[in-house]
């Protein structure tokens, strides 16, 4: 599970312009997920090669001066449960604010490794000005410069140092990890209270420093397998409960341990754009995905329906498509037990690795049929490839002339693969190298 970096502080300071440029990096690099919007709020990143998970808590900002006060209480909270480590950002320009020295109390008190940084720290004459935040009572703070990056290299360089090196040892190596997301009432705990009947559970607590969550072992259905549920822990906490942005944040923890997310969705209400960032979390994570509709128990059904309500969630999923889609009632246990076969299905889908002789046996038959269309009079020719050793899907084509290959050619490529070996619910990463 990677570590989460949460930048806080009041509005304007430079927090979305911070978080904007640490993914940007990234995503220049690797993420070149087409058709997932970027959540605006949440994404990954990198420095010198550790992987971290980054969050704006400033995503939902209420303007009225009462809730105004609420809401940052709120950020505040937010980056204490979740976060590794908390980027507090303040501005030169503004200086010190009564609501900057409540936030630092609040943060101070936490236990969490705070990074205090000083933004728009542009010249020498901010650089001196910054000497003001000493008033917090503090060592030590980070400058920075959002806007053009200078300081951002010290700064990470020490949050990445102080990292935890987990001596975590998970007890569950080894097995399914799946979770239940989805938006409030949907019905998640109604389906994991299901699962519970029909079965003897051992609720584990897993105590680490910053990665408590609740997984709960289920051996029977002829599967063994580990729920995972950081959802129940926070319900102690006193975050909001019924705000959308705080729901897909708690998520989120649960997500990138998993290795299959089910996604519920309410019947009653379609598949909505929160559920959209559901999946583009899991999807960004490179997750096994099943989507349940459920409360379908309450839908009045006609010829169609079914079909209908298939037919507008793929719609809005877009180009990866290949997912499976269960009408289910946690309320009734209908189809509970096939929702359970067709996760476990995707966990296997997701760790199958194809042999490189079958994988070229059956793709050079297809590059040959179908070759990459020829750019400027030049040929592209795709000699072979390999799936990498990686823990979900991910093929490299050994090629002349890889920067000629487009996205459409790629899409093409991946619909074959999932063709010809099946990863229903899997996201597959293609790349062209040269060779
Ligand atoms: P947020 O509300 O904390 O997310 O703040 P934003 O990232 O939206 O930035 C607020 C304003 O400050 C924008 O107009 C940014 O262009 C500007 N800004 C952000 N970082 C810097 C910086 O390092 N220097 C300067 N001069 N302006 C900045
Ligand atoms: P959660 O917030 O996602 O955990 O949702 P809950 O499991 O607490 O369910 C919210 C409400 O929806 C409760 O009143 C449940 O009884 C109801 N509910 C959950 N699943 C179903 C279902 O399949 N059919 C019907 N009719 N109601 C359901």
């Amino acid at each position: 599970m990677s570590n989460i970096v949460a930048i806080v502080g009041r509005p304007n300071v430079g927090k979305s312009t911070l978080f904007n440029r640490l993914l940007e990096r990234r995503e220049a690099i690797v993420d070149s997920t087409a058709g997932v919007t970027r959540d605006r709020h949440y994404g990954k990143s990198d420095w010198n090669g550790v992987e971290f998970t980054v969050i704006d808590t400033g995503g939902y900002e209420v303007n009225t001066e009462d809730v105004f006060q609420e809401e940052i209480s709120k950020q505040v909270q937010l980056a204490i449960d979740e976060a590794t480590s908390i980027i507090f950002m303040l501005n030169v320009e503004e200086g010190l604010t009564d609501t900057d020295y409540e936030i630092y109390e609040k943060l101070r008190r936490s236990n969490k490794p705070v990074y205090i940084t000083v933004n728009k720290v542009d010249s020498a004459k901010e650089e001196l000005a910054a000497t003001e935040f000493y008033q917090l009572g503090i060592e030590e703070y980070f400058t920075l410069s959002s806007a053009t990056g200078s300081g951002t290299g010290e700064l990470l360089d020490k949050i990445v140092k102080d990292f935890p090196t987990t001596d975590y040892k998970d007890p569950f190596e080894g097995l399914p990890k799946i979770t239940i997301a989805g938006r409030p009432n949907v019905g998640k705990s109604t389906l994991t209270n299901a699962l519970l009947d029909v079965e003897r559970n051992i609720v584990t607590d897993v105590a680490g420093t910053t990665r408590d969550s609740i997984q709960t072992l289920y051996n029977k259905f002829g599967h063994e397998f580990v729920l995972v549920d950081t959802a129940g822990m926070r319900r102690k906490s006193k975050v909001n409960e019924d705000l959308e942005f705080y729901s897909v944040m708690r998520s989120i923890r649960s997500i990138e341990y998993s290795d299959v997310v089910i996604i519920m969705v309410d019947a009653t209400l379609g598949w909505e754009s929160q559920d959209m960032n559901i999946f583009g979390l899991a999807q960004k994570n490179r997750k096994g995905i099943v989507i349940l509709v459920n409360k379908w128990d309450l839908v009045e059904k006609e010829t169609n329906t079914t079909r209908d309500f298939e037919a507008a969630i793929r719609h809005k999923i877009g180009q990866f498509s290949d997912i499976p889609i269960l009408f289910v009632s946690a309320l009734t246990k209908q189809r509970i037990l096939k929702a359970v076969e067709m996760a476990m299905q995707v966990y296997e889908d997701r760790k199958k690795k194809i042999k490189t002789s079958k994988l070229n046996e059956v793709m050079r038959p297809v590059f040959e049929a179908t070759p990459p269309p020829a750019i400027k009079g030049k040929y592209i020719k795709i000699k072979y490839c390999v799936q990498l050793p990686t823990p979900s899907p991910q093929f490299v084509f050994f090629c002349n002339l890889p920067q000629y290959v487009k996205e459409p050619y790629k899409r093409f490529t991946e619909n074959q693969l999932r063709k010809h070996f099946g990863f229903t619910g899997v996201p597959i990463e293609v790349y062209f190298r040269q060779k």
